[in-house]
């Protein structure tokens, strides 16, 4: 099967499921962008707008997020932006335990499938599916070597965009740490070519993980 059927597959199933009573929510927002981008983002739940709509980082926060991808000379056409929910949770509450697992299975195929060289993860929720003991505060703004679904990858973990919203300091951090991610994907790119092109996963691992500090 193709990635672009694989991924189409994803979404069916994700409007298909009932694991847990979120998808209630009016729709679910499976995640979009570039399938073949070297770089997913990878956020907490949808909000209010984002259900309306389908589609993930639509409302305030997606607009910061619209501008810190700019700052670093990408947009949301050619990365690829998911959810760790891919439901609404009610009021904008934090995710449950039961419906982070719920939807596990669907964020992992999307990861597996899209096979990204750098994920950067947006906020602790996110942060935390990779590195459970992690804070965000000591984590943020540089990459790293993990090890997730038997796979080694590299992660690059933000504070979330609706943080920034709430908090200037927060905002200055973010703002500086997207740049910090623009000069360390410059230099996965002199390597592997442009964000969304072709990922070149086959080359040497040693070459990858020896630009990650
Ligand atoms: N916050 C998130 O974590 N994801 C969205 O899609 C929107 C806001």
């Amino acid at each position: 099967m193709t990635k672009k059927k694989i991924l189409e597959e994803i979404e069916k199933k994700v409007a298909q499921c009932r694991a847990c009573p979120l998808w209630r929510s009016p729709k679910a927002v499976p995640g979009e962008g570039s399938i073949d981008s070297r770089v997913m983002f990878i956020g907490e739940a949808p909000g209010y707008h984002e259900s309306v709509q389908g589609r993930p980082f639509v409302g305030a926060a997606g607009k910061l997020l619209d501008q810190l991808l700019n700052s670093i000379n990408l947009n949301r056409e050619n990365v690829f932006i998911g959810n760790m929910i891919k439901h609404r949770p009610p009021d904008n509450r934090d995710p449950l335990p039961r419906e982070v697992e719920a939807c596990k299975p669907f964020l992992d195929e999307q990861i597996k499938t899209i096979k990204p060289e750098v994920i950067v993860t947006l906020g602790r929720f996110s942060l935390n599916k990779f590195l459970p003991e992690e804070y965000i505060s000591q984590a943020h703004g540089r990459a790293r070597k993990i090890n997730y679904l038997g796979l080694e990858w590299i992660l690059f973990p933000l504070y979330h965009p609706a943080a920034g919203l709430r908090n200037g300091q927060l905002l200055e951090a973010l703002k500086a740490d997207f740049l910090a991610l623009g000069r360390f994907l410059k230099t996965v790119e002199v390597d592997s070519g442009p964000v969304d092109g072709p990922s070149k996963l086959d080359k040497p691992k040693e070459e990858q993980l020896s630009l990650v500090n």
